[in-house]
């Protein structure tokens, strides 16, 4: 999952580790009498794992079940995230992993109600929505608004393009049903960003997709990179073969934005510039990045069973040979905490800390992504103890160096072994 991430109002709990087998051995137990500094920034709640479509690309398991949260489920699960202490500060929360507009919206208007019940509930949380865009209407929008829901719609581009991997059960292209989402949203005024898979199709065509944002009034953009994760166990991109196209397709992508002024905001770029021109907007007190995404309980995921898993979302729910399930206890029956008796967590958080050490070791970028995403790690590596992935070197890397080459060429600079800007390079590198 690629996330803007914000930096955290509370401390995060540092980080310490060195190689993984010895990091295994003498790395102090993340404990509840230990964890006083940690910070929750996203909790990611399924209100069902179903989909009313069938993308190809898709990483969710079970999105058949139409199974939904119960409403007694959800009181508890809010129960413990209050009780946690956990949530002391503006937090996001992700209706997610699913269609989460396939659950009625009579079904949100009580579990509003349930979460607003706390007396900070309408300061410290924003809802936000992922959703394929083909169920809004008139009514949802009423909602969404009411309750200022931001709302992320996943379009992956012009119809061919879009058609091609987004598709219902029956095989149909879901373009147009989309399309008609988002323009009602537009029309009842409702904030929204728009999220796109480049994949084999989209990457060698960024004119097009450049056009298209333009032509229908869409500012706000993310680029996620089909990815190898959960139930996408193969990216049409490649594991490797790719990258040549995704730079290609970024770079374009950029300067026809610079030549119109840039006009839309591209999260990757904004990262990467952000990065460059306010290096430590994100870092915690010890100067390091802080990655909310590897960091423990910065970001919680809730199945709708109350199963719970942390780290990256997309690890939720996920089987695994090496580590067991993802899910570190169910909120049903425990507390968040009681993760941390859970062998499971303790491995996986001892090896995406390994793993970070390694990158710090040896990536200049380090200090500027904290180690990405750890579920690329897993998913393309075998292992979170483990650096480089194909998703860091297109979401991080390339954005990064895209501008800063673009800064250089402003300049006239063209020795690229004598960069403007050089960037801090970690030691022993
Ligand atoms: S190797 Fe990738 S994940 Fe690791 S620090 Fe570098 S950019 Fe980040």
């Amino acid at each position: 999952m690629t996330t803007t991430l914000e930096a955290p109002t509370a401390v995060p709990r540092q980080t310490s580790s060195s190689s993984n087998e010895l990091n295994a051995a003498v790395m102090p137990k993340l404990t509840p009498q230990n964890s006083d500094r940690l910070a929750m920034g996203l909790l990611v709640i399924q209100p069902s794992p179903f989909c009313n479509i069938n993308c190809d690309y898709c990483y969710l398991p079970n999105r058949t079940d139409t199974r939904r949260m119960d409403h007694e489920v959800l009181e508890r699960v809010m129960d413990k995230v209050w009780d946690s202490g956990l949530a002391m500060a503006p937090f996001s929360l992700l209706w997610h992993a699913g269609e989460p507009l396939a659950v009625p919206i009579k079904w949100y208007e009580k579990a509003f109600e349930i979460i607003n019940r706390h007396p900070k509930a309408k300061e410290w949380v924003i809802h936000s929505v992922q959703t394929n865009g083909t169920l809004i209407n008139d009514k949802w929008c009423d909602f969404l608004n009411e309750h200022q829901v931001e709302v992320g719609i996943s379009i992956d581009g012009p119809k061919f393009i879009h058609d091609h991997h987004r598709k219902t059960r029956k095989g149909e292209g879901t373009f147009d049903k989309a399309m008609r989402g988002m323009e009602t949203l537009k029309k009842n005024n409702v904030p929204f960003g728009v999220v796109s898979v480049i994949s084999d199709v989209s990457v060698d065509h960024p004119d097009e997709m450049y056009d298209f944002y333009r032509e229908h009034g869409i500012t706000g953009i993310g680029f996620n990179i089909e990815e190898v994760e959960g139930a996408n166990e193969s990216s049409s991109l490649g594991e490797s073969g790719g990258l040549d196209r995704i730079h290609a397709f970024l770079k374009q992508f950029y300067l026809r934005n610079k030549a119109d002024g840039f006009p839309l905001n591209v999260r990757e770029f904004q990262n990467a510039e952000r990065n460059i021109l306010e290096p430590g907007w994100c870092s915690r007190p010890d100067g390091e990045y802080y990655n909310q995404e590897a960091d423990p309980f910065g970001m919680v995921n809730v199945d709708c069973f109350g199963n719970f898993s942390s780290f990256s979302p997309e690890l939720l729910g996920q089987p695994t040979e090496k580590y067991g399930s993802f899910s570190f206890g169910n909120l049903l029956s425990g507390s968040l905490f009681d993760a941390t008796k859970n062998e499971a967590f303790q491995k996986v958080l001892a090896d995406i800390e390994a793993g970070n050490k390694k990158c710090s070791e040896t990536c200049e970028f380090f200090q500027y992504c904290g180690g990405a995403s750890p579920s690329n790690k897993y998913y393309e590596n075998g292992t979170f103890d483990s650096t480089e992935t194909h998703q860091c070197r297109s979401t991080v890397k390339m954005p990064m160096q895209i501008i800063l080459e673009d800064l250089e060429d402003d300049l006239g600079i063209t020795d690229r072994e004598s960069p403007l800007i050089e960037m801090a390079k970690p030691p022993g590198v």
